[in-house]
């Protein structure tokens, strides 16, 4: 038997090239000039994403033989005894993306290859338009369809909405105000108005990003099935799925969730239960390909399909990620996609390309991504507090943003 090739180090790369803090982590192996690229992408904690690799993962994996990615990440995800969590499952994501980058270098193939090949030629990807009234967010729309887009998200405002009159009290402290109850009102202004605009070709979404009580969203996603969204997307909090049962009983509107899930008996109960049509989870999130390609066959078997999150928020590289699941997966939905500034481009070789609403691979083993590290020195990140989370109802009540 030939010696395996091994980690012999790893390198945390944190950048901001746009407005997210981005984590990448490279995996360097014994075999001179063989590397691999993961993500590790936790935008608002990533110090302590970093923390987490430099103390604990990178002198776990060096040394591991760098072809057995199941072995690794199931000893990763026990050997801390405490599992799960946002900081961890990134930190071993950017080592498992970064895995199976190898393992296609090595095989000279495509990972989509190495998951089963291609069942489409490209991902059919939606983007997102707002507008300050219903008028700008129609025309937003028509302008990514007459881009090539053929579903487009919708907002007015940003989450939550904006413009609403805040009935606060004395002594209010700063914060993201919204109004739940006037942000379902504007929407359904918003949808009606869209729709009447655009027509029925087009697919329309909506993300209410666990803005609103759990029986208000039931109501809300009634009042939406007129508007044949293709889904609505993160109608209630993790912590409120219960309340997916009875958005069932009311109505047949799409539902996508999963951007928050950490643990796979979130999207468990949901799948075997029918109780969800699209599973979203942010794959380094979650601990990278490996729980992805777990979760998106479980899916597969009830009917489930795929609409991985995919913002800016999410690395070029994870980005390539979502790209190869989304071209071999039986059970492909929709990939959620950002429109990288051409900065991204040049500092990440091989970011994934949209032509006329779909996304397309390179070809190149592995992800088929590269990193500028010189380039991506130029841009640290820049810290801060973080202040569009920090979302208050009129009253001031912390919520979830
Ligand atoms: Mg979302």
């Amino acid at each position: 038997m030939s010696k395996p090739i091994t980690v012999k180090d790893i390198k945390v790369i944190l950048t901001q090239p746009d407005h997210s803090h981005l984590v990448v982590v490279k995996v360097i192996t014994s075999e001179p000039g063989l590397y691999g690229l993961g993500c590790a992408t936790f935008t608002q904690r990533y110090h302590a994403v970093q923390a987490a690799l430099e103390g604990h993962i990178i002198p776990f994996m060096i040394g591991r033989d760098v072809s057995r990615i199941e072995e690794t990440f199931r000893m990763a995800m026990v050997n801390g005894y405490w599992r799960n969590g946002p900081v961890l499952n990134n930190a071993i994501s950017g080592i498992d993306m970064a895995l199976w980058d190898i393992k296609g270098k090595l095989a000279n193939m495509p990972v989509y290859q190495l998951l089963g090949g291609k069942t489409r030629e490209a991902a059919a990807v939606y983007t997102h338009a707002d507008g300050r009234t219903p008028e700008e967010v129609a025309e937003n729309v028509q302008k990514f369809q007459s881009e090539g887009y053929h579903y487009v998200r919708i907002q007015m405002g940003g989450y939550g909405g904006k413009g609403a009159e805040m009935h606060k009290p004395e002594g209010a402290p700063d914060g993201a105000y919204f109004d739940a109850r006037a942000y379902t009102r504007n929407m359904l202004r918003m949808m009606e108005h869209v729709r009447k605009t655009v027509g029925d070709e087009v697919e329309l979404l909506h993300d209410i990003h666990e803005r609103l009580a759990p029986i208000d969203t039931v109501k809300f996603a009634r009042d939406v099935e007129q508007f044949k969204l293709f889904f609505l997307e993160d109608a209630l909090a993790p912590e409120d799925i219960e309340w997916f049962r009875q958005i069932r009983q009311v109505c047949a509107t799409p539902i996508a969730m999963g951007e928050l899930f950490n643990n796979p008996h979130e999207w468990r109960i949901l799948i075997e239960n029918r109780l969800i049509d699209f599973l979203r989870m942010h794959i380094s999130q979650i601990g990278g390909i490996t729980p992805a390609r777990d979760a998106l066959l479980f899916g597969n078997f009830y009917g489930v399909r795929t609409a991985w999150h995919g913002p800016g928020d999410v690395s070029p590289v994870g980005h390539a990620a979502n790209l190869h699941l989304d071209l071999w997966a039986p059970n492909f939905g929709i990939q959620e996609w950002c429109r990288f500034p051409s900065l991204v481009y040049d500092m990440f070789p091989g970011t994934p390309v949209v032509r006329n609403g779909y996304m397309y691979p390179n070809d190149q083993p592995g992800l088929g991504i590269d990193i500028d590290e010189t380039l991506a020195a130029k841009y640290p990140c820049t810290d801060g507090v973080e202040k569009w989370t920090q979302t208050r109802l009129p009253d001031g009540t912390p919520v979830r943003p």
